[in-house]
């Protein structure tokens, strides 16, 4: 999974690139999700067929750090876009009070406008991340999936991307959302994040999804290099071994968890 701005490589460009050599482990990079998340970014039509074209998946969302400048015209093309079979997926939309992009008052009306886009046929990927004090994202966990039983039904496939949730959040938009697959890039979470790590050991592969976040978030845990799409045999490494699971074959189920949740349509 990839954000990208325009004036960055192509996807297919990211994809070639290699990863640090402290981050390559074996993997081949056979298709993934492009994530345009900031009006500026977001595709025109006539780019649509070219960007959803093979292995590659578009969403469209609005990131939180965008949420303040969002224009009633933003909204419209946002709608627009939306509707277009081409894009897969509504994201990312979520909450950021790590970072804290924008005003906290601002965030949350702006997901609240945005979940209602959301549509079962496409899977929402939802950003949140909690405050610096707080180990895990629990509050915007509990603001956000308010907003969620709001306006998406119980089957809404929801992406917890770059997922820190601990057990009992998990457990809980579970019960709400069984339709939910669980994102992890390799620095996702750390060694003192308990709750977090205990969470991606039990989260089954059928529900688990990689990620880079490329070019965001830095390569593996030791923090070196760029982060690119092949990074992903390094993340499937750190996952594995948390999991106890061979990186090759969590490589393999993901894939499959990865083509299901993002090509067939959820009725
Ligand atoms: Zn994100």
């Amino acid at each position: 999974m990839a954000r990208l701005r325009k004036d960055w490589p192509s996807v297919a460009e990211f994809a070639r690139m290699e990863a640090s050599p402290s981050f390559r482990a074996p993997c081949q990079v056979v298709g993934g999700v492009t994530v345009f998340c900031e009006p500026a970014t977001w595709p025109k039509t006539r780019d649509l067929e070219r960007l959803a074209s093979g292995p590659w998946r578009v969403a469209v969302g609005i990131h939180p750090s965008r949420a303040e400048a969002m224009t009633s015209d933003d909204w419209v093309r946002f709608g627009s876009i939306l509707g277009s079979p081409r894009v897969r997926a509504l994201g990312e939309v979520g909450l950021d009070f790590l970072r804290e992009p924008c005003k906290r008052s601002v965030q949350q009306p702006t997901l609240r406008q945005t979940l209602a886009f959301a549509s079962c046929r496409k899977p929402v990927v939802l950003h949140l991340r909690g405050s610096p004090s707080k180990e895990l994202a629990t509050e915007p966990h509990r603001l956000a999936l308010a907003e969620a039983k709001k306006f998406c039904g119980r089957q809404q496939p929801f992406h917890i991307h770059c997922c820190s949730f601990g057990f009992a959040q998990m457990s809980e938009w579970m019960r709400e959302f069984p339709n939910t697959c669980f994102g992890y890039t390799g620095p996702s979470l750390n060694s003192k994040q308990v709750s977090g790590l205990r969470c991606l050991w039990l989260t089954e592969p059928n529900r688990l999804l990689l990620e880079t976040d490329t070019p965001y978030l830095r390569s593996g845990v030791d923090n070196s290099g760029c982060n690119l799409p092949s990074c992903l045999g390094g993340v499937a490494t750190y996952i594995g071994g948390v999991q106890r699971v061979k990186p090759a074959r969590l490589l393999q189920e993901t894939l499959k968890t990865g083509e299901r949740f993002y090509s067939a349509e959820v009725r």
